[in-house]
């Protein structure tokens, strides 16, 4: 039986954006080093693929003051973590039209609690939780997800199997019970799938591949609910 449908966020609770990233950072570089602008933006853009790159290797979780520190001393500037605050908070704003949720997010959301099944979220992220939050708030999801995990806040990212218990944890659910909503099939199919979970991939052909078979596939947040009733009949696929 579900009891619980999870999230992830970017380019599924959200549209997936192909994004710059070496734009963004420009912007956190302009306040870090005005001088010297190219180098700090390269720097700030090798610590963040450092940490991307974890989710086939480490899986050790960061936070965005830790990629600006690991930047800093790269290119020799001492770490101040004022200045860092502010460099962090031009970022993020620079990020902001690329966080926006779907159209039908809120709907299903709403859909999903009327039938009583609980609601989460866990996002492989280096940024901060209250920023995550209030951008969900914005746009009027955060009182429709009952519980919320930042990999940010913890040791690990996606697919490692303590980010997905901590939020079967905060849900109160086996994963058994729990179906995880995704758009990439490394991180999200095969870390949920590996536990017990059963898995819909929202397809994005955007991201990396990976040999996995999700329970279902859908092009559209809005035909996740016709695929949950048959889900409930079947057990994961990952654990037949
Ligand atoms: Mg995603």
């Amino acid at each position: 039986m579900i009891r619980a449908v999870l999230f992830d966020w970017g380019g599924t609770l959200t549209t997936f954006h192909s994004v710059d990233m070496l734009d963004a950072w420009r912007v956190a570089a302009s306040v870090l080093a005005p001088d010297d602008i190219d180098r700090m933006a390269a720097a700030l853009l090798a610590a963040e693929r450092d940490v991307w790159a974890r989710t086939t290797t480490t899986l050790r979780s960061a936070t965005t003051a830790e990629v600006l520190r690991t930047a800093s001393e790269a290119v020799g500037l001492p770490v101040d973590e004022v200045l860092h605050d502010g460099a962090v908070t031009s970022y993020l704003d620079q990020w902001a039209p690329t966080t926006v949720s779907r159209p039908q997010a809120r709907e299903v959301l709403h859909a999903l609690r009327q039938r009583g099944l609980r609601t989460g979220l866990l996002s492989n992220t280096h940024w901060p939780r209250d920023q995550h939050e209030s951008w969900l708030a914005r746009d009027g999801l955060l009182d429709l997800l009952d519980a919320r995990v930042y990999t940010s806040d913890l040791d690990v990212v996606k697919p490692h199997e303590d980010a997905f218990r901590a939020l079967l944890d905060a849900v109160g659910v086996e994963a058994g019970e729990a179906v995880f909503v995704g758009d990439r099939l490394w991180d999200d199919v095969h870390g949920a799938g590996r536990l017990g979970m059963r898995t819909v991939w929202i397809r994005n052909d955007q991201v990396p591949g990976y040999d996995v078979t999700p329970d279902a596939v859908i092009d559209d947040l809005a035909d996740l609910l016709p695929v949950l009733h048959e889900l409930g009949s079947t057990a994961s696929r990952q654990s037949r």
